[in-house]
């Protein structure tokens, strides 16, 4: 795997694609800025080498030419995060821009225009791919977010470096962090998988027996299995078409050795609401008018201690309706254990969607292994694909 470490910047200009599509107020101004800091430490080790950086990136969902969704407005922003002063052009493409690119000194930084501004990029047309190509001397990958998109940028404009391309630090963190948990993890090695529905996690679920010792299902996918095994769910979210293939991931899961655990106890609650009544159930004798919208105090503990002797831990997917502060108990639980067991030397990654919101949310951030950057490119890695953006560095 080939990182910007392997490559010396002196006098070098890198074609970097990162991923700035960053939250902006309605004055323009970013309101997060974790995907520009994360993408500093790349930008800053081709500096330091005397290099100079071209960055690329996509913001929104523009159709053609919007200045609402320009870069320009994020310039500042970068230049203060960098600590140097960004320039900007006003494409991403042509004579004007290789003009701007050839006038780069080392240590200075370039922005280029949002690349959606063209539809050839979501296409992942070649021809654009190889203007795009002309910007660079190396090509550095450090988009996260976009690795599972075959995009001219992401993926397409690769194979005009031949062996001059690379991943940044980003990317690469990304990729170790994913290996450590699927390939290399220190045993007992345990995911939680929680979020709303089998359905979205199947793929994940079927990858990963393969892989795991312990598998904790949480969140809105219990009731699926809880049903399946005959038990009582009340008004509890359930996939009925997927109890079959619940009842299969559980005898697959036997077969291999891999331990499940599911909720022994829940919140049940008498509507879908922050104000609702609530009780303690069973998780198999929930009555109806009830449903189960967070884990119960026992099952926290029955988790805490699985959690607790784990060395590798992979954490996707929400242990209740957390968005509703009555029913976030069980996710902040078991974030507070995986923060306990990382404090005593487990590896600890959170990726895709609502888990990684609700990391952040309640403060888990830096008491964790690992928090992925991409929602989408984590959860196709842990279903076990190959993501094109990283296969066009590979190959
Ligand atoms: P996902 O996107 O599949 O990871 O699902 C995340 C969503 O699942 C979050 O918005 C949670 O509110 C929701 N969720 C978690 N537990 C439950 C539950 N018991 N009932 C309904 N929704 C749930």
């Amino acid at each position: 795997m080939k990182t910007i470490n392997d490559f010396n910047f002196n006098n070098k200009k890198a074609l970097i694609r990162v991923d700035f599509n960053v939250p902006l107020d309605e004055n323009f101004n970013v309101t997060d800025t974790t995907r520009i800091q994360a993408a500093k430490p790349t930008i800053i080790k081709i500096l330091e080498d005397g290099g100079s950086a071209v960055l690329m990136s996509h913001l929104g969902r523009p159709k053609g030419v919007q200045e609402e969704f320009s870069l320009k407005h994020i310039v500042e922003k970068v230049s203060d995060i960098i600590g140097v002063q960004v320039k900007f052009v006003t494409d991403c493409v042509g004579e004007a821009v290789e003009a701007e690119v050839a006038k780069l000194n080392p240590g200075e930084v370039l922005l280029l225009e949002n690349l959606r501004f063209y539809s050839e990029e979501t296409k992942g047309d070649d021809a654009f791919a190889e203007k795009l190509s002309k910007l660079g001397d190396i090509y550095v990958n450090d988009a996260f977010g976009t690795a599972h998109r075959a995009h001219a940028s992401t993926t397409i404009v690769a194979k005009f470096f031949s062996e001059n391309k690379c991943f940044g630090k980003l990317l690469a963190k990304e990729i170790e962090s994913i290996d450590k948990v699927l390939k290399s993890g220190e045993k007992p090695v345990t995911a939680v998988l929680g979020g709303s529905k089998v359905s979205s996690k199947i793929t994940i679920i079927e990858n990963i027996l393969d892989k795991v010792d312990h598998l904790i299902i949480g969140g809105g996918m219990t009731y699926t299995f809880i049903k399946a095994q005959g038990g009582q769910i009340g008004d509890s979210i359930c996939e009925d078409d997927k109890q079959e293939l619940a009842l299969e991931i559980l005898k697959k899961a036997e077969e291999k050795g891999v331990q499940i655990h599911l909720p022994v106890d829940v919140i049940g609650a008498d509507a879908f609401a922050n104000d609702a009544n609530t009780q303690i159930a069973a998780v198999n004798a929930i009555p109806d008018g009830w449903q189960g919208l967070d884990a119960g105090p026992e099952t926290i503990k029955k988790f805490h201690e699985v959690i607790m002797q784990s060395k590798t831990i992979l954490w996707n997917g929400p242990l209740g309706v957390f968005e509703m502060e009555s029913f976030a108990k069980g996710t902040i639980a078991l974030g507070e254990s995986i923060a306990e067991a990382t404090a005593n030397g487990a590896f600890s990654l959170v990726g895709g969607g609502d888990s990684v919101a609700a990391v952040k949310q309640f403060g888990f951030g830096n008491k964790v292994s690992y928090v992925s950057t991409g929602g989408g490119a984590m959860l196709e890695s842990l279903e076990g694909k190959t993501l094109p953006g990283i296969a066009a560095i590979l190959d």
